[in-house]
């Protein structure tokens, strides 16, 4: 008899699937099993059978997969910006074209992209790749690309209470090129201006001056 239960392919000697829950939420904060299962389901759903040899392992694939695509969710954008240094450096800090991947939270298909993350600080700096990190960790879990646009200034905001943040995201989505009004080559372009860079126009010119001088 063919155990079909999910789960059973990735790790056949384990049985019990408590354990396998248990497991896969001590390692990730996602529970795998459970995502299986739901990927068997809508494979039955449209009218597939979820047992023929190619697609046998695609549940636990999908489940490996979120878990790396929501890992975000498990993980706080705030302790990397913690790590900051005390310089007495108050010119722009600008970190331009950041790549990141993440995921529609509406139709739950990819979006991607790049952030330009600029900060005038206070008194605080953080290490280059921190920025990096964050937009990393706010990817990574269903998102809207105009809330991941305002998280990450807000938490520029909080944690370093600089004086002024100007985040700008680029980014295609999915959702709109293979399905629905099918544009592809459109791009999104989000911003969030905070302190001297919402406050002031000059200010806020240079820093837009800055992240897309070279393209003009
Ligand atoms: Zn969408």
């Amino acid at each position: 008899m063919m155990d079909n239960s999910p789960g059973s392919h990735a790790r056949p000697a384990c049985t019990n699937g408590e354990d396998d829950i248990a497991a896969a939420l001590s390692t990730s904060g996602v529970d795998q099993p459970r995502i299986e299962r739901a990927v068997r389901e809508i494979l039955a759903a449209v009218g597939e059978d979820p047992d023929r040899e190619g697609l046998r392992e695609t549940p636990a694939r999908v489940a490996r997969m979120y878990a790396e695509l929501f890992s975000g969710l498990h993980d706080d954008p705030r302790q990397h910006l913690r790590k900051f240094f005390t310089e007495k450096y108050d010119e722009v800090v600008l970190v331009k074209n950041i790549s990141f991947n993440s995921m529609c939270e509406h139709h739950m298909l990819p979006f991607m992209g790049e952030a330009h993350i600029g900060y005038l600080p206070a008194g605080k700096v953080i290490g280059l790749s921190k920025l990096a990190r964050v937009v990393e960790l706010v990817a990574r879990r269903p998102q809207v690309q105009e809330r991941m646009t305002e998280s990450i200034a807000d938490l520029l905001v909080d944690e370093l209470e600089a004086k002024g943040v100007a985040v700008v995201i680029e980014a295609t989505h999915t959702c709109m090129t293979i399905r629905g009004i099918r544009k592809p080559g459109s791009l999104c372009v989000t911003s969030a201006m905070r302190g001297v860079f919402r406050s002031h126009l000059s200010s806020r010119s240079e820093i837009m001056n800055l992240i897309y001088g070279d393209r003009r």
